[in-house]
């Protein structure tokens, strides 16, 4: 009996997986790259090639595909990316062609979600192409993260029309120039709350709102920030600051434990465990006591350094440049692009790629131990 991971603890071991039947019909997933290369996974096992779905050695399943598709961005937001950041050659980046082929090889081996992410996937000038691809290619669901400040109803219809199903958008303050310091840039909250209209209005939803607290700096605002879930029906989440910014300024006294937020909020208005979020779900949702069970309004939240959820992890990205990386945390990542640019390379090796990364996926992020080590890239380059 192989046992999966969907929900238990932080606390995970590396499990002897029995072999696995290969699906009928379906090639063993050959491994194309050379043996030897230090940016290749190493093979998992054949059991697990054999099975063709993206497994990590602690028997937790990839579901969710993170495709950033772009390094670029025109926020500077001072948790994530430096005002004198360098951006990538654009022949470093995939190509949508390679990036629709991704999306596909995933979905064969079991992927069902597939967030769009960046730096800012709206700057991507083939956006609307990259939706439409993976749409005609595959039946995932397609979500994007962005930070709104591009958004037009024209684009939102011609990206809803190429299958983008909902958004998440960004928003750590409705303070304008609280705003403009933590972004460092020339959009107003009064702006994303105008994208945030425009997306309910264009259907694509659900829609959740992010906010990332930092101490002394936006933490304040947890409450006002929480009224935007009863004023628009959706859910608002807010998410530990976590080190991750390309400026490597983290540091635990600026960091807001989930729980703390939660009494913030609950002063105003009392919450109550909505209790029915999925296992590998990044957030903890919350209700509203004084709305109908049924509301839409509600409040997350995403703690992954006071309540790591990483034993039920099923995410895996992909960098705008072609690098697989198992975990958020990865300081190891695998170089995709080159076998996509490969002499005529088989689906199979790509497969074989992604199941051979899946398998190095680590246990946790481990940010709260000794061993921690942050990633040389930001978040900018890895895509929320
Ligand atoms: S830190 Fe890594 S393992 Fe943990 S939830 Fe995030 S991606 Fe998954």
């Amino acid at each position: 009996m192989i046992q999966v991971n969907g929900g238990s603890s932080m606390a995970v071991s590396r499990l002897s997986l029995p072999q696995l039947a290969p699906r009928a019909g379906a090639p063993a997933a050959d491994r194309a790259h050379a043996p030897d290369c230090s940016e290749c996974p190493p093979p998992a096992p054949d059991h697990v090639r054999a099975a063709r779905r993206m497994i990590d050695s602690h028997g937790r399943v990839i579901r969710d595909l993170r495709l950033s598709i772009t390094d670029r961005c025109n926020f500077r937001c001072v948790y994530c990316m430096d005002p004198g950041v360098r951006f990538m050659e654009r022949e470093r980046l995939l190509t949508t062609p390679e990036i629709i082929r991704v999306a596909r090889v995933a979905a064969s081996l079991g992927v069902r979600k597939i967030r769009l992410t960046g730096g800012e996937p709206t700057l991507h000038p083939e956006l609307t192409e990259i939706i439409g691809g993976i749409r005609a290619a595959t039946d995932v669901e397609i979500a994007m993260i962005t930070n709104a400040s591009r958004l037009s109803r024209a684009a939102l219809r011609e990206w809803k029309q190429a299958g983008l199903e909902r958004v998440t958008i960004s928003i750590d303050s409705l303070r304008p120039e609280r705003f403009a310091r933590l972004t460092r840039s020339t959009c107003t909250p009064g702006d994303v709350l105008d994208g945030v209209s425009m997306c309910l209005d264009e259907g694509l939803t659900p829609l959740k709102l992010n906010a990332v607290l930092i101490r002394g700096f936006n933490d304040d605002e947890a409450p006002m920030l929480a009224e935007l879930a009863r004023r628009f029906g959706i859910e608002m989440r807010f998410i530990e600051y976590m080190p991750l910014d390309s400026g490597r300024a983290w540091d635990p006294s600026k960091w807001v434990a989930a729980a703390e937020t939660r009494r913030a909020i609950g002063a105003r208005h009392e919450l109550v465990a909505c209790g029915d979020d999925e296992a590998s779900s990044t957030a903890r949702t919350y209700r509203f006591a004084d709305l109908p069970r049924d509301a839409s309004a509600r409040i997350g939240f995403i703690a992954p350094v006071s309540s790591p959820f990483c034993g039920a992890c099923s995410r895996l990205r992909l960098t705008a440049d072609g690098k697989v990386r198992p975990c958020l945390f990865s300081t190891r990542e695998w170089d995709l692009r080159a076998l996509l640019r490969g002499p005529s390379t088989s689906d199979d090796a790509i497969a074989g790629f992604l199941i051979d990364a899946t398998w190095t996926k680590q246990a946790g992020h481990g940010i709260a131990t000794p061993e921690f080590e942050q990633p040389a890239r930001s978040m900018s380059a890895i895509g929320g």
